[in-house]
Parts: C-alpha cells; sequence; structure tokens
C-alpha cells in the first residue's frame, strides 16, 4: 500500500502505476509541536486510512460541504469532521463549529501559530490555510505549492495563482484550472475568508471517504507528547512512518 512519503509527495505516490486508486495512511500528527493550541482538548495521533482515485473524478452536481449551499443559503447539511487532510497529514474541516458558526472567528483564539487546534476527540485539524511556513511557503511570482488533498480526491492548494496572484476564476467550489497547474485543482481562500478552504466538493466521493467513522482504522494511539520527546526534528514524518510500521 502506498504511504503519505512526506510533504509534496503524495501526488507523486506511485504514479507510474496503473492501478485507479491510491492510499495515504496519516498519522495526524504535524511536523511541528501541536501542544500551544488552546481548546482544552489534547491532540492525540490519530491514524486514518484514506482511498483516493489516482485521477479524480468530476461531477455533474457538486457537493456543498460547509455552512454555504447554492445561492449561498444555509447548509443544512454540512460534512463536518475530516473533510481532506494536509500534505503534513493533519486532518482539514470546513469552515464551521460545532455549533455551525464560523469556526475561524468563533475559535480562532483557541488556534495556535499555524491556525490548527484539536477538536474533543483529540484531533488537531486545520479549518483554513494554516500560514506561511507552516504547510508549504509560497514563492513570490509562482503559483502556490500543494497544501494538501480533499477527499473527493482533488488537490488543493495555497492561495495564489499563475504568476503568484490569487485567481480570480475560481468557481463555487474554490477550484479552476490554470497553466501552472492544467489539471482541475483548489485553491485555500485568499485572505482569510469564508469558507477558507472550499465550499464544495466538485469531485465525485467513492466508498469509504464520505464516511467520517469508516476510514478511521486506527483507534487514537499514543499520546504526542511523549512520542514528539523522543523524536528529532521532522517528527511528523517518523511518526508517521511508525504509525503505519
Ligand atoms: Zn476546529
Ligand atoms: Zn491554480
Amino acid at each position: 500500500m502506498p504511504r503519505l512519503a512526506g510533504n509534496g509527495k503524495i501526488i507523486a505516490l506511485d504514479s507510474s502505476s496503473t492501478a485507479t486508486d491510491y492510499s495515504v495512511l496519516l498519522g495526524g500528527c504535524p511536523q511541528y509541536s501541536p501542544f500551544n493550541q488552546t481548546t482544552g482538548n489534547t491532540p492525540s495521533q490519530k491514524n486514518r486510512t484514506v482511498t483516493l482515485k489516482r485521477t479524480p473524478v468530476l461531477s455533474s452536481t457538486v457537493t456543498y460541504v460547509g455552512r454555504k449551499a447554492s445561492g449561498n443559503t444555509t447548509n443544512t447539511t454540512p460534512l463536518m469532521g475530516f473533510i481532506g487532510f494536509a500534505i503534513n497529514g493533519v486532518a482539514i474541516y470546513n469552515d464551521a463549529d460545532a455549533q455551525l458558526l464560523d469556526a475561524y472567528i468563533q475559535e480562532g483564539h483557541t488556534m495556535d501559530g499555524c491556525r490548527g487546534h484539536a477538536d474533543p476527540s483529540g484531533t488537531y485539524h486545520y479549518h483554513s490555510e494554516p500560514g506561511q511556513g507552516c504547510v508549504y511557503t509560497d514563492t513570490a511570482g509562482r503559483h502556490s505549492p500543494l497544501f494538501g488533498v480533499m477527499l473527493d480526491s482533488i488537490p488543493i492548494y495555497g492561495a495564489l495563482g499563475d504568476g503568484g496572484v490569487a485567481p480570480t476564476n475560481l468557481d463555487e467550489c474554490g477550484g479552476h484550472t490554470d497553466t501552472a497547474h492544467p489539471f482541475y485543482h483548489y485553491h485555500v481562500a485568499a485572505n482569510l475568508q469564508p469558507p477558507y478552504v472550499i465550499k464544495c466538493f466538485k469531485g465525485c466521493i467513492f466508498s469509504a471517504n464520505g464516511n467520517n467513522a469508516s476510514i478511521i482504522v486506527g483507534a487514537a494511539g499514543s499520546r504526542w507528547r511523549a512520542l514528539l520527546a523522543a523524536l528529532p526534528a521532522a517528527a511528523a514524518l517518523v511518526l508517521f512512518r511508525r504509525g503505519v510500521a
């Protein structure tokens, strides 16, 4: 089974294979200490296997995942919890908190310097782009690097498109194609505006990926604090390999 090898390598995973699917195993741990968040919840390792399509399948209808649906009406069925993952293995959530209010506005004060925090289950997650140097670092004049992959198998990049400028042709979900990446991809919202990540899935969700519970294959493992203390820098990558060994 292919494994998440580290920042920026997900999309290259076994790219020569003809298989239609690939799987990544996620530990949910960032490469920095997650213990500066102040929710009162304790971040803990959360192993997950996520199976994705090597070639995403675009759907004729979109699936709204956040607080807003078509026409910016209220989405009464947002997809809470895990809707994608950053390339450092951290979960990506939508723009809603448990009360379906704006998570960044309501809970931003509990987030750490990379805009991550833990939910009551201990899952450390982002609701938005994490900030420069946390998962990726933009380069002036260039398309943003890869941020992660959403559960419809479509990759999501930082806020900047071709030429290092925030794109103006994003569709309702937050995606487009451009010169740098002539395949459909998402961008995080520029300037920390809702929905922060994506508004809807443009691609099809296959098998277990659409069910938050069924993609969790490992019970909460060892607490990160002890593991991180025993590991050198780039702990997340080491942790990840240990976690799936
Ligand atoms: Zn949250
Ligand atoms: Zn782009």
